[in-house]
């Protein structure tokens, strides 16, 4: 009857959540060793110019090798790692993996030495009282000048204590690292931000990026007013997820400087960059109007 079917599912139900909280008990714990067996990988998907296309920069983006699962995303355990705290040394981390490799790059391939490599970072990293020290230390020893790292910084992140933020990002900003704020429209208090905070790009979220390429007017207009409102304030913007060609053109139409995704690549273990960077120059100089033109 319906009291027994319905004792049933719940039964199914509890079941279910328990698999679900103990394989989360599973990740907690094994999160927690994962640094120490070396089970962290940082992939690093580039970063272009809308209007040629070449590359700018690459984005550090973190995954998880779990020896029985495989790669696991960045969004299944950073709230996990936020939660158990384990985040400060897992950033701390990336951050050192992130510069070495950007210096490895910059110094060994030719025409790399302008590239910035951009790292994201969690709101309790910020009030980690030693980051800003932790930045400096691991910029000293990468040899990385300042201004080649991007910090990003999700906005809505942020919002619980903005002006111990601002202190915090004031200081990184002083050691000359730059700061984007990631997913720019997403969260609650954008425009409070950029007016407190020395933020120096707007990364524009996918889902508005999503929208363009003639699938939905009102996605270009929103675009289109956040590439506006980064000029009249004087800030570099990056358009996130761009997938087709339609996509760049509504960017190049609208006046986007930068922009990252599946267009161009998927972020890729480190050991495949330089091969992607020597066919990323080849196309750029095959498309290049002046390329075979003697000077
Ligand atoms: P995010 O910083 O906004 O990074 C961009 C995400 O969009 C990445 O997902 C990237 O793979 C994905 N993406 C890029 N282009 C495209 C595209 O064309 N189409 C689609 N569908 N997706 C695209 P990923 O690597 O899974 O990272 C997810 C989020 O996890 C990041 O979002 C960031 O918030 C967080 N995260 C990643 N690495 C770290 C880290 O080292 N520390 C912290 N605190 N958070 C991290
Ligand atoms: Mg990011
Ligand atoms: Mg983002
Ligand atoms: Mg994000």
């Amino acid at each position: 009857d319906a009291k027994n079917r319905g004792r049933a599912q719940a039964m199914m139900f509890s079941e279910e959540m328990h698999t679900r909280a103990s394989s989360r008990l599973d990740l907690e714990s094994q999160l927690a060793r994962a640094l120490d067996h070396n089970e962290l990988r940082v992939y690093y998907q580039p970063i272009v110019d809308v209007s040629t296309e070449g590359v700018v920069g690459f984005e550090a983006l973190v995954r998880w090798a779990h020896p029985i699962r495989g790669l696991i995303s960045p969004l299944e355990f950073i709230p996990i790692a936020e939660q158990t705290g384990m985040i400060i040394p897992i950033g701390e981390w990336v951050l050192r993996e992130a510069l070495a490799q950007a210096q490895k790059w910059r110094t060994e391939i030719p025409g790399a030495a302008a590239l910035s490599i951009s790292v994201n970072f969690s709101v309790l990293q910020l009030q980690d009282p030693d980051f800003v020290a932790v930045v400096a230390d691991a910029l000293t020893r990468s040899g990385l000048a300042p201004t080649a790292l991007h910090l990003e910084i999700t906005e809505s992140v942020m919002m619980n204590d903005i002006e111990a933020a601002a202190e915090t990002l004031n200081a990184l900003h002083a050691l000359g690292v730059r700061l984007s704020l990631d997913d720019f429209g997403t969260g609650h208090a954008s425009l409070g931000h950029l007016d407190r905070l020395p933020v120096q790009t707007i990364k524009i979220d996918r889902s508005f990026v999503g929208g363009l390429g003639g699938e939905n007017p009102k996605a270009a207009s929103i675009v289109q007013a956040i590439v506006n409102l980064a000029r009249s304030l004087d800030l570099d913007v990056v358009a996130e997820g761009v997938e087709t060609v339609e996509q760049l053109l509504d960017l190049r139409r609208i006046g986007a400087r930068l922009a990252q995704g599946f267009l161009w690549s998927r972020p890729l273990p480190p050991q495949e960059i330089p091969q992607w960077l020597m066919r990323a120059s080849g196309r750029a100089a095959s498309q290049a109007p002046d390329a075979k033109r003697p000077q």
